[in-house]
């Protein structure tokens, strides 16, 4: 066979939501006529199954699967997401958002937080929350897909709130009707050999072996192929983000489903709260090093607005990457190549920012090594950058009430992040880097509700007179606030469109 012949059969070791994501993704797009796609996963293991709120880029996931989006919603009792509340993050009593979408309408030459940051040192900016149709509607318990026109209604970006049990039967019905043949079986061996020492099969329990040209590890923390055959290596993140443990309980609904996911900051760790149609999921993450288990279950039981409806679920985990997620013939996805704590609701994308460039670099027989460096190279910057984004929640705080936050905000914290902090120190300019998750909006609202506040402002905002920047923030917030009166309650968007009760 030539080297540049194409692979022909993959097997996807996992069947937790990277697996059935992975195996849905690429059924889909290789079609009927590509590779044989086989996904073996273990009932006896079971999987993660607490990923249950999501960020905008999954809406080109679902699109790129031909799913159509109430369906979805509807089978995995789903809700909508317009960004998340932060609560006691700054310090006790303070809350602030983080909406998805953007900050203003304006598409002129000088950038919304430029003409912010000068009125606001003018002392006449509203809050960062009057300029943006996110905030404003999941304040005002309000949703609508974004509606053409030049209005704010234009701008709403919106994610998904799923079950995670729910959403992987989904894609599996998706992925099995697109050819993926399912084995139910624990991999006890993994055969490599070869003149390059590839994975060359899996073995099961019962002898059954499965061999394929390119096997996808979504095996969950255990890293079955990546770590355990291929020894990828890990980079920890620990003394970063130190929270490596969670519990978490649903509990029955206590009103309409918020459109937002919230998020609490507790002594030694922080809470979720995911509306779902039909339940509520909850839990908190901490650090094991400052609160222990029982105090972790009674924190969070302590802090429910609902009835549980199971007993707490405990979850540990380790903060960091692979050194590298592709090697080999072996690429992996979802636990086994890395995890970061859930704050921003960031690892279900990082599944799909693989599947992409998996699909992107598809290896033909050669296994191009300059591809999977180019892989591993795009995908470590991809975790790094959301790394950061994560540890200036921690770091850039006033609580200093426990040990657990003195210790975040004295941390050393890693260069590009500091290099971005003290960009924003003087001017309070914002950036995205090329390729990079977050948007500016993004960087903006966090910055700004841990406290952040600049000296100046950007030299752009001078090529305004302080007269116009007035009059423009002050229509954004004014068409801002009446757009939000055009959208439907949450609760009504969903009975109408995707409720799971039809
Ligand atoms: P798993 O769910 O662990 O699946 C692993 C699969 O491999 C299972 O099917 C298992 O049976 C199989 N397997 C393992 N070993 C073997 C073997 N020897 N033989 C055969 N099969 C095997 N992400 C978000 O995007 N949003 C969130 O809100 C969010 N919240 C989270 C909260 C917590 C506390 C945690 C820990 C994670 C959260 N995540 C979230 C992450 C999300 O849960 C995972 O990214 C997602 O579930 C993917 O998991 P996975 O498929 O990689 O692994």
């Amino acid at each position: 066979m030539s080297d540049d012949a194409p692979i022909g059969r993959i097997a996807i070791v996992g069947g937790g939501t990277a697996g059935w994501m992975a195996a849905a993704a690429l059924a889909r797009v290789l079609g009927p006529h590509g590779p044989a796609i086989t996904l073996v996963e273990s009932e006896e293991i079971g999987t993660v199954g607490v990923g249950e709120a999501t960020i905008p880029p999954i809406q080109a996931f679902t699109a790129l699967l031909g799913i159509d989006e109430d369906d979805f919603v509807r089978a995995t009792q789903g809700t909508f997401k317009l960004g998340i509340e932060f609560v006691d993050w700054l310090r006790p009593g303070h809350r602030y958002f983080h909406p998805f979408g953007v900050y203003g309408i304006d598409k002129g030459a000088i950038p919304f937080e430029a003409m912010w940051q000068r009125l606001r040192l003018a002392g006449e900016a509203l809050p960062l929350e009057a300029y943006s149709i996110c905030a404003a509607a999941a304040r005002a318990g309000r949703f609508m897909r974004p509606q053409p026109g030049g209005t704010p209604l234009a701008h709403i970006g919106y994610a998904f709130h799923f079950d995670a049990a729910l959403y992987a039967r989904f894609l599996r019905g998706h992925a099995e009707a697109a050819g993926v043949r399912r084995e139910e079986g624990r991999v006890v061996s993994v055969e490599r050999g070869g003149p390059r020492d590839f994975i060359e099969a899996v073995v099961l329990a019962d002898g059954r072996r499965i061999a394929a040209d390119l096997f996808v590890d979504c095996s969950g923390f255990r890293g079955l192929l990546i770590e355990g055959a291929m020894g990828a290596g890990f980079e920890d993140w620990g003394h970063w983000l130190p929270n490596d443990r969670a519990v978490a309980v649903p509990t029955a609904n206590a009103g309409p489903p918020t459109p937002f996911t919230r998020s609490t900051a507790h002594g030694a760790g922080w809470q979720w709260r995911i509306p779902l149609q039909h339940r509520t999921g909850n839990g908190l993450v901490y650090a094991s090093r400052h609160l222990s288990d029982d105090e972790a279950v009674a924190t969070l039981l302590g802090h429910l607005d609902g009835a549980p409806l199971a007993d707490p679920r405990p979850l540990r985990f380790r903060t960091g990457r692979r050194d590298r997620f592709w090697i080999g013939n072996c690429v992996a996805l979802g636990l086994a190549g890395g995890f970061l704590e859930p704050l921003e609701s960031t690892s279900i994308h990082l599944i799909q920012a693989g599947i992409a460039r998996l699909l992107e670099m598809l290896p033909t027989q050669a296994f191009e090594p300059a591809d999977t460096r180019r892989y591993n190279r795009l995908m470590a910057a991809e975790f790094d950058s959301v790394r950061d984004f994560l540890i200036l929640h921690f770091h850039a705080t006033e609580r200093r009430d426990t040990a657990y936050w003195r210790e975040l905000a004295d941390m050393a914290i890693p260069d590009t992040l500091a290099e971005r902090l003290a960009i924003h120190a003087r001017t309070g300019r914002v950036y995205r880097e090329a390729d990079e998750l977050f948007t500016k909006t993004s960087w903006l609202a966090v910055m700004d509700g841990q406290g952040l506040v600049a000296s100046g402002h950007d030299p752009l905002a001078l090529g305004l007179p302080l007269d116009e920047i007035r009059a423009r923030l002050g229509r954004i917030a004014a068409v801002t606030q009446a757009a939000t009166g055009h959208m439907p309650e949450h609760a009504d968007f969903i009975a109408r469109h995707c409720s799971a009760r039809r």
